[in-house]
């Protein structure tokens, strides 16, 4: 059975660049980076080499990137880090009720802690609005993170408005970002979007799961997340993981140098996409477009999704009820825009990578009209 995979907000597939970067280092430039012969400062060099690549995609300088193990743990660190860094400040953090759980997760322990967090709801569309921001941020806001893009709509988020809103209100509180599902998706720089920290994951964009970074502005004093060696200028120490670090930087220059390419054609797969779904299967409702190009949300009133997705997946689909981590979990995205039930549990998330085709559109779409004529409709 051929496999049509429609679930690149998920993960993708490693670009043979980064495969072939990574096992480079696993096999020839294996040397530890700390190591003072020519083995170890050859694998230094190469880690300078990736950082400086990764900052080149992100359009920032080498010194602001710091490489983590995932896009968890840049959102953890990110929020312990400014947390501390306002501990004087006030104990009051703003974030959305549509954030990834790597943000609501770390920010409900901190209530726990004493924190109060503001979650903003979005409106209908799934947007935030920037003046429920305004009217949440207090002197004591000491953090604010909101997502560049959200990984179950596909839906932008105003991150670069907030940061002019903080910049007006004269805020003290530092703002991060969760662009996970934005790098290499649409174009942005931290500096232009106006954030203090921002994180990106290695597995969203073509490189090895257990990748990623974290980036601080220059001139942030950061707070180290493992303390031991001293690697990452003493704020993460641990043996660099000199293979992810290559993979996520071939994979981030290849995605860099193809961006307005790659972009443009998301854009019109998925347009072509939402198009046919609805033009082929009366039943499909579109939730969300997203402005994102890679993912939309598409419903089947009336067929579980997960029903729905088992039911592809034997005719060799894979495409997500939701967002994969929640495991078949109600998504809290959906809730917050106050879809009705039946939308809710109808909800199927599609995402889009280069490799695929108006073809495997076509056929997803046939798919979809075949479910709702075998499956039985719980009704709404
Ligand atoms: N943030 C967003 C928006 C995501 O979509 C994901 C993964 O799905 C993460 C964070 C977590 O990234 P990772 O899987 O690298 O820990």
């Amino acid at each position: 059975m051929n496999t049509i995979y429609f679930d690149h907000a998920a993960t993708t597939r490693v670009l043979p660049e980064a495969a072939q970067a990574a096992v480079e280092v696993m096999t020839e430039s294996y040397g530890n980076p700390s190591s003072l012969y020519h083995l170890g400062t050859q694998a230094a060099k190469r880690v300078a080499q990736d950082r400086a690549l990764v900052a080149q995609a992100l359009g920032c300088k080498a010194d602001e990137v710091y490489f983590t193990s995932c896009g968890t743990e840049g959102d953890n660190w990110a929020i312990s880090l400014a947390v501390h860094l306002g501990r004087h400040k006030g104990k009051h953090i703003i974030t959305t009720a549509v954030e990834h759980a790597a943000v609501l997760e770390p920010c409900k322990a901190l209530e726990l802690q004493g924190y109060e967090v503001t979650y903003l709801h979005p409106d209908a569309t799934g947007h935030i609005p920037i003046e429920a921001l305004e009217e949440a941020l207090r002197p004591d806001t000491v953090l604010v993170s909101m997502m560049l893009v959200n990984n179950e709509t596909g839906i932008l988020q105003p991150v670069a408005e907030a940061a002019r809103l903080l910049k007006r209100k004269k805020s003290a509180a530092l703002l991060h970002t969760d662009a996970v599902q934005g790098f290499l998706k649409v174009p942005f720089t931290p500096k232009g979007l106006g954030v203090d920290l921002l994180t990106i994951s290695g597995h969203k964009i073509g490189a090895m799961k257990g990748s990623g970074a974290l980036y601080i502005r220059s001139g942030l004093r950061a707070l180290p997340l493992l303390r031991g060696g001293g690697q990452e200028k003493g704020l993460r120490s641990g043996t660099e993981a000199t293979p992810q670090i290559a993979a996520l930087a071939a994979a981030a220059q290849l995605g860099r140098q193809g961006l307005e390419e790659h972009i443009a054609y998301l854009t019109s797969l998925k347009a072509y996409a939402l198009e046919t779904f609805q033009r082929v299967v009366p039943a499909l409702t579109v939730v969300s477009a997203g402005e994102a190009p890679h993912i939309c949300a598409i419903s089947l009133p009336g067929y579980p999704s997960q029903v729905v997705v088992r039911y592809l997946s034997d005719k060799g689909f894979c495409l997500s009820s939701g967002s994969a981590c929640h495991r078949g979990k109600a998504s809290h995205v959906y809730a917050a825009m106050n879809l009705s039930k039946a939308v809710r549990d109808g909800m199927l998330r599609v995402s889009f990578g280069p490799s695929n085709t108006r073809e495997e559109v076509d056929r997803l779409a046939q798919a979809l009209l075949a479910a709702t004529q075998e499956l039985v409709s719980v009704g709404h």
